[in-house]
């Protein structure tokens, strides 16, 4: 069995707007008295405090404020789970030897999603609504259908619209019929990606525009006077901007993977660290931006989905040194977007880098490039 996630846009009424409004708050409240209870057991007595101890601090607060009692007491009981795992996190972190952030107090700006555990016990679904104890039957939009079982839910509040996450249990996927095609990556910042077949695939054009249009956005928010109604009404439209943006992305490198998944049975990327050239200043924003963290995911659980295998390789040198006889290039820079070798080598440097990031996985050489694979990629955004 395997667990998919399927989330779908939410029309909630006014007065269900206020009645999630109140299961967001009272959450949140539960959220930070436990995690206060939790701060002074340790620094007053150096006793932890776990997860059951929680529940039960959740419980004789429903008991305790009246605003509490309609609150159904899953969503209380995902909030304490929630801060455990917050808490976990920062063991693990610090055991690992990094210096994380104690777990924070939540304010109004940074709680915005409540949880349920069980179908049926809180939310279900009824008719073509969403059901949920204290909110109601909430309109829903169903632009696919989800598969398997509902398992849980959480219910989350993204710049003021709303969407759930439908947890579903369902069969494991079927894997794609093989292609016989293996293919090598280079990923760069000229040319998004290039492969080992010569294709390259260029930053999309909305991404430039989107990012002007997110600093000018930015810009206004910072003018607008503290603590005015504009000032809220133009946070909101910076935080929309960079919704859709993700959005964008996401759809971008979405698609990518589903085609290359479609085209190769074996796909061979490198293993970039991209903690590490995050800190490289010049890199950086394109890095980022280009969302090769979230390439790099997506593309290793759908080859796990669909049966391809998907190998990192060591980046080192990969651009350095010619993928025909293995020469050094000495002295090449940044600029330089052609190689020439003197055993006759002759190609785009990224080209190259893909072919040598091929090389490198130790598999079949690569095959006779065919006529199909000119158009491998096509997005209407290029
Ligand atoms: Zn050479």
């Amino acid at each position: 069995m395997a667990i998919r996630t399927f989330q779908y846009r939410l029309y909630p009424t006014k007065t269900q707007e206020q009645a999630l409004q109140v299961l967001l708050d009272v959450s949140r409240n539960v959220y930070n008295m436990a995690l206060e209870e939790r701060k002074l057991a340790w620094e007053h007595e150096k006793k932890r405090i776990d997860k059951r101890e929680g529940y039960l601090l959740a419980k004789q607060y429903k008991k305790t404020f009246i605003q509490a009692k309609i609150v159904h007491s899953h969503v209380l009981q995902v909030a304490i789970e929630d801060l455990d795992r917050a808490f976990k996190a920062f063991f693990r972190r610090v055991k690992n030897g990094e210096t994380p952030g104690y777990p924070r107090f939540k304010s109004y700006r940074r709680w915005d999603s409540i949880g349920f555990k069980q179908y049926g016990n809180g939310f279900s679904i009824d008719g073509r609504r969403l059901k949920v104890s204290g909110v109601g039957r909430m309109r829903m939009r169903w632009h696919r259908k989800y598969l398997g079982d509902i398992k849980t839910c959480r219910i989350i509040r993204k710049a003021e619209k709303w969407v759930v996450n439908l947890v579903c249990e369902t069969a494991d996927p079927l894997p794609l019929p093989p292609t016989g095609r293996v293919v090598g990556i280079d990923m760069g910042i000229n040319a998004l990606i290039t492969t080992s077949e010569g294709e390259q695939v260029h930053n999309p054009r909305w991404y430039g525009e989107a990012q002007a249009e997110l600093r000018r956005k930015q810009r206004t928010f910072q003018r607008a006077q503290m603590g005015s109604h504009q000032r809220k009404k133009k946070l909101l439209d910076v935080q929309r901007g960079h919704h859709h943006v993700k959005n964008q992305r996401k759809d971008f490198f979405d698609k990518l993977v589903y085609k290359l998944i479609h085209t190769y049975d074996v796909i061979v990327i490198e293993n970039l660290k991209i903690a590490n050239m995050v800190k490289n200043r010049h890199l950086c924003k394109s890095i980022l931006d280009a969302g090769w963290g979230y390439f790099k995911r997506r593309l290793l659980d759908k080859a796990a989905d669909a049966g391809r295998e998907v190998i990192l390789v060591d980046p080192a040198y990969t651009s350095k040194c010619c993928s025909n006889c293995g020469a050094i290039f000495e002295g090449l820079t940044l600029a330089q977007r052609w190689v020439v070798c003197e055993c006759g080598l002759s190609l785009d440097r990224d080209h190259n880098a893909a072919l040598n990031i091929l090389k490198r996985a130790g598999r079949v050489r690569e095959p006779e490039r065919c006529e199909q694979s000119q158009a491998w990629f096509r997005s209407p955004h290029l």
